[in-house]
């Protein structure tokens, strides 16, 4: 599929669409004359409709309702399963076939459910190798705070992603995750990923995973480390990291701040601490999201959330009150250019990288 037909072929004007896509500046320039035309001519003569949220407060919205009314989502928990119902009811309202994938996980002697929720879309002119792009954020917290910034943010970010592309016309399949019990273990994305057949696999072109955006002090994108062992302080192999350079590439052109880790601790890669490893394990290239400082804190291996105040992340601070919603938006406008990129077959990712493959590189 090329451009010109994907243009000829889109249709309904999407959401964010002036905020996120500074390539289209016609679009925003209309937008701005309808709405000095509306101020202009409406004023007390007609009830105008509100416009529609922006982007920052859509994203504080989904924070508001995942850590605020539903509150703390521990592994296996009934607010866990609340805030799958809150997900999967959005992700369905966009059109998306939504299914539940539950699954069991013990901690000590105690057996629990969680589940996954899990949206697709098909491509709407599929691929000959049937790609897929999946995008995940595990909807699960420890009970510290209420887990707003780890991970209300991300599951927010995912959802306005999912949003901003439910109608866009794409040669790759879409499928975002909401992952459960990632706090004890990435236990969803591990069944997740156990759960796929090996063609399903080989479909993943990349995976995006979205952990810990709302707080931070800059946001950052990590390819995978494939590590050997849980230490996960080095030695480590580096896995393709063409999905974080698009990323990167894509942040440069759109003006939003994103960086990567730096040379002095991993080096443009990241750990095993979040739902990218099952994927990263499984040969699947890998983009990891994350607002951090990595330039401050004692150990540059670790970081701290932010140069004043340190980690909101695991702490009593990880309330909706201490995410900001610009921060999140920033990292959403990245995704959602990055996605669209991929999904429309605009991008075309190096072959040689497809296929997972240890590199002679060591470090
Ligand atoms: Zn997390």
């Amino acid at each position: 599929m090329n451009a010109e037909n994907f243009a000829a072929l889109r249709r309904a004007a999407r959401p964010f669409e002036g905020e996120v896509w500074g390539l289209r500046p016609v679009l925003l320039w209309s937008a701005i004359l309808v709405c000095a035309f509306t101020l202009g001519a409406g004023h007390g003569v007609h009830a105008q409709p509100d416009p529609p949220p922006t982007l920052a407060q859509t994203l504080a919205a989904h924070v508001y309702a995942l850590s605020v009314e539903i509150g703390a989502r521990p592994a296996g928990s009934v607010a866990e399963q609340q805030a799958a119902q809150y997900i999967a009811a959005q992700l369905a309202d966009w059109g998306y076939a939504v299914e539940q994938q539950p699954f069991r996980f013990t901690v000590g002697d105690q057996t629990y459910t969680s589940r996954n929720v899990i949206a697709r879309r098909a491509a709407s002119f599929p691929h000959a190798d049937g790609r897929t792009l999946v995008i995940g954020a595990h909807m699960d917290s420890v009970t510290a705070g209420t887990g707003a910034d780890d991970n209300a943010s991300g599951v927010a970010v995912m959802l306005a992603v999912a949003q901003a592309l439910a109608d866009v016309p794409t040669e790759y399949a879409l499928v975002f995750v909401a992952f459960g019990a990632e706090e004890v273990g990435q236990r969803g994305s591990l069944h997740f990923v156990e759960a796929l057949s090996e063609t399903e696999r080989a479909r993943i072109v990349a995976m995006f995973n979205i952990d810990t955006v709302g707080a931070g002090d800059f946001a950052y994108v990590y390819a995978g480390a494939r590590t050997e062992h849980h230490d996960f302080r080095r030695p480590y192999t580096p896995g393709p990291s063409w999905v974080r350079d698009l990323a990167l590439e894509q942040a440069a052109q759109l003006g939003v701040p994103l960086r990567t880790s730096p040379p002095t601790g991993w080096d443009g890669y990241t750990g095993p601490w979040s739902d990218h490893m099952p994927f990263v394990n499984a040969g699947v290239p890998i983009a990891y999201f994350e607002r951090w400082n990595w330039d401050a804190g004692d150990d540059p291996n670790w970081g701290v959330e932010r140069a004043e105040g340190g980690d909101v992340l695991h702490t009593p601070r990880d309330q909706y009150a201490h995410v900001e919603a610009q921060k999140m938006a920033e990292v959403a406008q990245v995704l959602i250019g990055t996605v669209e990129t991929l999904a429309r077959g605009l991008y075309t990712p190096p072959t040689s990288v497809l296929a997972f493959e240890i590199s002679n590189f060591v470090r």
